[in-house]
């Protein structure tokens, strides 16, 4: 199914619940980030999840970028340090917890204060460990379909009925 219509302020409007795109290059993945960082309004959690090379890293030069963060060029994966943080018109940080082992919690990580600013938070690799928060939650899931068509699957169902 291709994504038809508005993307951005998905996050400020009411749910929508699950859109679904196929992009066939990076260049649209960033494209389609863009969209998304565009319309993102902090706070918010984004997590990300799918296999290595589905394109977390690439969708969140996008969203770092259309949240004017960074420019696409200046996000690369944080998959050594843990969290890469951009701070533009908003505040982006960028967490992979790929290589985080169990027993693990935010405290443990140095990253217990990432929710108590302003912020979009990206998250790959979400299920590493337990975040708690309060926050609206985007979840996103890439899908490697083929060497160059990723599927994305976009959920924002679960964003805080507080927040409505
Ligand atoms: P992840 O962070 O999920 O491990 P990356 O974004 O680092 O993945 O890597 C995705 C790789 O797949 C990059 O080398 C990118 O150029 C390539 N690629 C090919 N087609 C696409 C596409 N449609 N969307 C995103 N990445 C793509
Ligand atoms: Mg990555």
């Amino acid at each position: 199914m291709k994504f038809r219509g508005r993307i951005s302020n998905f996050i400020s409007s009411a749910a929508v619940g699950r859109r679904e795109i196929e992009t066939h290059s990076s260049e649209e993945t960033i494209a389609r980030g863009r969209e998304i960082g565009a319309g993102l309004k902090p706070p918010v959690l984004v997590l990300l999840s799918g296999d290595l090379g589905a394109g977390k890293t690439t969708l969140t030069k996008g969203i770092a970028a259309g949240a004017g963060a960074a420019r696409e060029d200046d996000v690369t994966s944080p998959t050594f340090t843990l969290v890469h943080k951009y701070e533009g018109a908003k505040r982006v940080y960028h967490v992979d917890l790929y290589r985080v082992g169990d027993f693990h919690d935010l405290e443990t990580l140095g990253l217990e204060d990432i929710f108590s600013e302003n912020a979009i938070v990206i998250v790959e690799w979400p299920d590493r460990l337990k975040l708690r928060t309060d926050w609206p939650v985007l979840r996103i899931d890439l899908e490697h379909v083929s060497e160059d068509v990723r599927r994305i699957v976009i959920d924002d169902a679960e964003k805080s009925p507080s927040r409505n």
